[in-house]
């Protein structure tokens, strides 16, 4: 008999990946906040990135859907508060960002954001001559940016 505890819930409902992101799970992403037992089913926390952010809903149902085919009976629970930030991203997730070409949020640039423009580093030559091209990469939550060292084009994960 398998058993359904908190952590093979947790281990199912972490491997799902981002929709916009495929190369960076949820939990390296900091959405999913927590996984726990509530009377036999399996409830993740998930927290929204940008408020709005259209892949919430696919997030949310991805995360079910995982933990459906896990075994367990699944519920998920958003969690607004507090606000995600992409502080929350780990370590190995922006490795990850930066290995699938996405330039990483720069950490705590999000409340420095009225003074603008944080040195953004290219995810290919490393190079912190980069240039901002458009607000908006593949996806809101990006912006564009070319690299003037190698020419690379690049979406950069926007600090909030
Ligand atoms: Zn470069």
């Amino acid at each position: 008999m398998v058993v359904l505890d908190d952590t093979r819930a947790w281990e199912a409902a972490a491997s799902v990946p981002d929709p916009e992101v495929p190369c960076v799970s949820v939990a390296e992403l900091g959405i999913l906040r927590w996984v726990r037992m509530e009377g036999g089913v399996a409830v993740a926390g998930v927290t929204p990135t940008y408020s709005g952010c259209p892949a919430t809903l696919a997030i949310e149902l991805a995360i079910e859907t995982a933990l459906l085919e896990a075994g367990f009976e699944a519920r998920i629970e958003r969690v607004l508060s507090p606000a995600w930030t992409t502080d929350w991203i780990t370590d190995a997730g922006r490795e990850k960002l930066r290995a699938y070409g996405i330039a990483p949020p720069v950490a705590g640039a999000g409340k420095a954001a009225l003074f603008d423009s944080p040195t953004v580093c290219c995810p290919r030559c490393g190079s912190e001559n980069t240039m901002k091209i458009s607000e908006f990469g593949s996806t809101a939550c990006k912006a564009h940016y070319q690299c003037k060292a190698c020419a690379e084009p690049f979406d950069y994960f926007k600090c909030i």
